[in-house]
C-alpha cells in the first residue's frame, strides 16, 4: 500500500450513471467498509480534493462540468473512473448522448471496471490512486524545488 503522508480527500461526481456505482461509492463510507478510518474524506469542494472519483459516462452536457471540476482541483491530483460506464461508456456506450468514458473529458489515472463496481474494487482503485498521487507529489515537489533553485 502506498505511504500516505496526508489524509487524502475525495471528490465524487456522478456523470451519467444509473446510480448503481454511486450507491457502491457511498457503501465505502458506511461502517462495513468505513474508509474514513484511513483518513479518506469525501468532500464536496474540488478545491479541497486530491482524488476525483467519477461514476457514469461522459455526455455533451457534463463534459464541461467534469473538466471544470478537474481544473478547480489543486495539483497534484488523480482521477479514478469507477464502473464500466466511467471507463468506456459501458452499457450506455451506444446511446445517442454518450461520448464515452471519463477519459473523453479529462486524463484518468485509475480505471475500476465492474457493473456495478464493488466497494472492494473501489477501495482497491483508491489505494492505487494513492500510489499515483504519491508519485505525482514527489515530481511536483522536485519541480518546485528546481524552480526555487533556478531563481
Ligand atoms: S457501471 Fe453499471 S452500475 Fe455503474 S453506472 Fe454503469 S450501468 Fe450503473
Amino acid at each position: 500500500m502506498a505511504k500516505i503522508t496526508k489524509s487524502p480527500w475525495l471528490l465524487h461526481y456522478d456523470g451519467s450513471s444509473c446510480n448503481g456505482c454511486d450507491i457502491e461509492v457511498l457503501a465505502c463510507l458506511t461502517p462495513v467498509y468505513d474508509v474514513e478510518r484511513f483518513g479518506i474524506i469525501n468532500t464536496g469542494n474540488p478545491k479541497h480534493a486530491d482524488i476525483f472519483l467519477v461514476t457514469g459516462g461522459i455526455n455533451e452536457k457534463n463534459k464541461a462540468v467534469v473538466k471544470q471540476l478537474y481544473d478547480q482541483m489543486p495539483e497534484p491530483k488523480v482521477v479514478v473512473a469507477v464502473g464500466i460506464c466511467a471507463c468506456n461508456g459501458g452499457v450506455f456506450k451506444d446511446a445517442y448522448n454518450i461520448i464515452g468514458g471519463v477519459d473523453k473529458a479529462i486524463p484518468v489515472d485509475v480505471y475500476v471496471p465492474g457493473c456495478a463496481a464493488r466497494p472492494e474494487a473501489i477501495i482497491d482503485g483508491v489505494v492505487k490512486a494513492l500510489g499515483v498521487l504519491d508519485e505525482k507529489q514527489k515530481a511536483f515537489k522536485a519541480a518546485k524545488k528546481q524552480k526555487g533553485e533556478n531563481k
